[in-house]
């Protein structure tokens, strides 16, 4: 694909180390090691229940974890409590964090009572207290980005599920984020309507934004993706170049995935 390489020379966006994450006595995440350079989208593939939405929520401080680290553009998370179940400590930092890394679940979670316009300016507005008028310009810049800039005055249930996952992509993108999680953005969505979601990732990437990407839809990944990781049992399996890791799978797992995904 034609777009710029990323900044692998940088500190990385986004670096986790050594990841273990348990749901009381299930340890779910067994270290795991994934790194997002500024301008690098990573896929995250794997079968329903290896850990992939619970990486995300890690990232995104929205989770406890027993061990590793966690860094934001070098920036370690400061932790808070015991080894079992320690949370991010620091109200600011996760704050600044978790706006920085602006994330977009599969159900939309779009506010029924508010507008389109309302949903993507609400965030910036309240959580980050910026000026209307320039929220305002902003969100139907990016309602105008995704194809939906004529649905500003609309409620979502009178948009179809490709619209409203484009209006949650541009509330996303209105943040002002250093990089985008995604968490299967399009698996709640009607097969054609799955494409007009994948062409506004597409475009995503294409102007070099930095991207998490949890998916099933293997032909995005291998078209969008700078690296993919491959997650069996909340470790890495397998992880590589697109081209390689679809084109000649190593592992045992790995293909039978893919095969079975085809
Ligand atoms: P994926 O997104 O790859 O399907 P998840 O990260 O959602 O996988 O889940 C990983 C494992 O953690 C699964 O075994 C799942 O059942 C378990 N799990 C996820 N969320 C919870 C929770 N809130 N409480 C207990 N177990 C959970
Ligand atoms: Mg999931």
């Amino acid at each position: 694909m034609d777009k710029p390489s990323f900044h692998a020379e940088e500190t990385p966006v986004l670096q986790i180390r050594d990841l273990h994450k348990a749901y009381g006595e299930l340890e779910v995440i067994k270290g795991v090691d994934i790194v997002a350079h500024r301008g690098e989208v990573v896929s995250l593939i794997g079968s329903s229940g290896s850990g992939k939405s619970t990486i995300l929520r890690c990232a995104n401080l929205l989770e406890d974890s027993q061990q590793g680290d966690i860094l934001f553009k070098g920036e370690p998370v400061r932790w808070k409590g015991g080894g079992h179940g320690r949370m991010p400590g620091d109200p600011k930092q996760v704050l600044r964090i978790r706006t920085n890394l602006s994330m977009v679940f599969q159900q939309f979670n779009l506010w029924a009572h508010m507008t389109i316009l309302q949903n993507v300016m609400e965030a910036p507005l309240t959580v980050l207290g910026r000026d209307r008028a320039e929220v305002e310009a902003s969100a139907r810049k990016y309602l105008d980005k995704v194809g939906i800039g004529d649905k500003c005055d609309a409620y979502p249930a009178q948009l179809s599920g490709g619209q409203q996952q484009r209006a949650a992509i541009a509330r996303a993108l209105c943040m002002e984020p250093e990089a985008l999680l995604f968490d299967e953005p399009t698996s709640a969505l009607d097969p054609e309507l799955e494409q007009e979601v994948v062409r506004v990732i597409k475009d995503l990437a294409a102007e070099g934004r930095t991207m998490l990407i949890v998916t099933h839809d293997m032909k995005m990944a291998a078209d969008v993706s700078d690296h993919v990781v491959f997650l069996h049992q909340g470790l890495i399996e397998e992880q590589g170049a697109p081209d390689r890791l679809f084109g000649a799978p190593n592992s045992e797992r790995l293909r039978g995935f893919l095969s079975a995904t085809q």
